[in-house]
């Protein structure tokens, strides 16, 4: 039974929607800490204002296999970020703005309507600008019977005052670790301190739900995290110093998804770095650093199509 019952129940959840809403008036939901009052119809760099902005929600079957499991992941795209890839395969949603306004108490009817599906989990997909008006939706989705999972699938880019609202909220966290390089981070995406923050961000996720990934019978996430890293062209991600680290800080038994699916989309078009795919030879030397690391657990996607032949 996902953990947010309990929560609902004792009252708490209803003081974590003040809290969080309280945030908004000076808006540091993230670690950008814009100071803007959202409230008052005020946008800061994620340009998210009030109301929740979501892009689509449907079933997915894609995801790591105890998160898809055989019935699907209800996923709920939210719109914008607080981020900026060059590279970004769905920046008309993230950085341009598609997707629909819609009050909370829709959005729990969204989350009814994946669980009616037969969805494993509700999947909130770029969900760190929208935290509040998130936890604002479960009480009425609550009363509507939602009960399964919620999993938090986002950058990594979050504040540790906020993935503290979300303790025993959220079940599943799907962090990524995106870059080893602040610098590179900046350049690339467009984030302040990415690598200071993720790791704070993946210190407090770990505190909350520790190492094991805890499935059910059928194999099915219950509660925990699994860290995606998607490999970049010419180790630009810094994979193999992102893997020692979660070995040596959080534990080898983390989970950790190794993404190779990279394509040049947005502004990597034709970017002298960018501008192709991973190749086998980085494929299989992120794969040597992922067992060096000692890491024990994850996944990695090798379909030949998704490599650059060389
Ligand atoms: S959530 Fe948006 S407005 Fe708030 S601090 Fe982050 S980028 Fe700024």
């Amino acid at each position: 039974m996902p953990s947010y019952l309990a929560l609902h129940a004792s009252g708490e959840l209803e003081k974590r929607i003040a809290q969080a809403y309280a945030r908004l008036r000076a808006c540091d939901i993230c670690p950008r800490r814009c100071g803007v009052d959202r409230t008052r119809g005020e946008t800061g760099f994620c340009r998210a204002g009030l109301e929740p902005i979501v892009a689509s929600w449907n079933v997915h079957l894609w995801e790591e296999p105890p998160i898809s499991g055989t019935r699907g992941s209800g996923t709920i795209f939210f719109t914008y970020c607080t981020g900026r890839c060059l590279f970004c395969q769905n920046y008309p949603i993230s950085q341009l703005g598609v997707g629909q306004l819609v009050s909370t108490a829709r959005l729990a009817e969204m989350m009814l309507e994946l669980q009616g599906r037969g969805c494993h989990n509700i999947n909130l997909v770029t969900p760190t600008h929208f935290v509040p008006q998130i936890i604002a939706a479960l009480p009425v989705a609550i009363a509507g019977g939602l009960s399964i999972p919620l999993v938090y699938n986002s950058s990594g880019f979050e504040s540790v005052e906020t993935l503290r609202l979300l303790e025993g909220i959220v079940d599943i966290y799907l962090p990524d670790a995106k870059y080893d390089d602040p610098k590179v981070a900046r350049e690339l995406s467009g984030f302040p301190d990415y690598v200071a923050a993720n790791r704070a961000a993946l210190q407090e996720i770990y505190r909350q739900v520790g190492e094991d990934l805890i499935c059910d019978e059928n194999g099915i996430a219950q509660r925990g995290m699994i860290i995606r890293h998607m490999l970049l062209p010419q180790g630009l991600a810094g994979s193999a110093a992102i893997f020692q680290w979660i070995a040596q800080t959080l534990s080898p038994r983390v989970h950790v998804s190794v993404m190779s699916q990279y394509f040049p989309a947005h502004r990597a078009v034709g970017h002298p770095v960018l501008g192709r795919k991973i190749t086998w030879e980085e494929y299989e030397a992120t794969l040597d650093a992922f067992a060096a690391a000692g890491l024990e657990n994850g996944w990695q996607q090798e379909t030949e199509w998704d490599l650059e032949a060389n």
